[in-house]
């Protein structure tokens, strides 16, 4: 059986295509700031992370969907269970709150703190609010064709 997909999951496959596509990956001095602040840790977690392992991973802080870039002050360091199977896309306040519930104060003001600095250096430009705009009004012009296209090919009745 065809697995079925939807027009919001195609709108969602489309967006993330064209921020892969266009938006270039952190810059090599870049991924090594993010390991540096992060101490070689998951961010949320704390795991131990070695590179060039596929259990490292870069986070979004913001997700793509809600407005992020690749500023690396919007990537963290992770693991692949955090950030694969745990916080997808959710805030990640959220999911450090749910992630540290049964750790001491201390150690829960250290991981939200370690965030909060790294993110707390991203430089927040009018101009960069201004292209992030820009971008989310080219994906709505690729979803409206997207609309427009699929109800001309069902009209074909194939
Ligand atoms: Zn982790």
């Amino acid at each position: 059986m065809a697995v079925k997909v939807t027009p919001s999951m195609a709108k969602n496959q489309m967006a993330r295509a064209i921020y892969a596509i266009a938006v270039p990956p952190p810059a090599k001095d870049a991924v090594e700031a993010i390991w540096k602040h992060f101490k070689s840790r998951c961010a949320y977690c704390d795991k131990r992370l070695t590179r060039n392992s596929r259990k490292a991973h870069l986070d979004h802080l913001v997700s793509i969907s809600e407005g992020g870039n690749n500023d690396r002050h919007n990537l963290v360091l992770s693991c692949s269970i955090c950030n694969g199977d745990e916080k997808l896309d959710r805030p990640w306040r959220e999911f450090l709150e749910e992630k540290t519930e049964n750790l001491s104060t201390e150690l829960r003001t250290s991981r939200f703190g370690r965030i909060q600095e790294w993110a707390n250096q991203a430089a927040d430009t009018a101009n960069q609010r201004e292209r992030v705009s820009q971008f989310q009004e080219l994906v709505t012009q690729a979803h409206s064709s997207f609309d427009q296209i699929v109800q001309r090919a069902r009209a074909l009745s194939l």
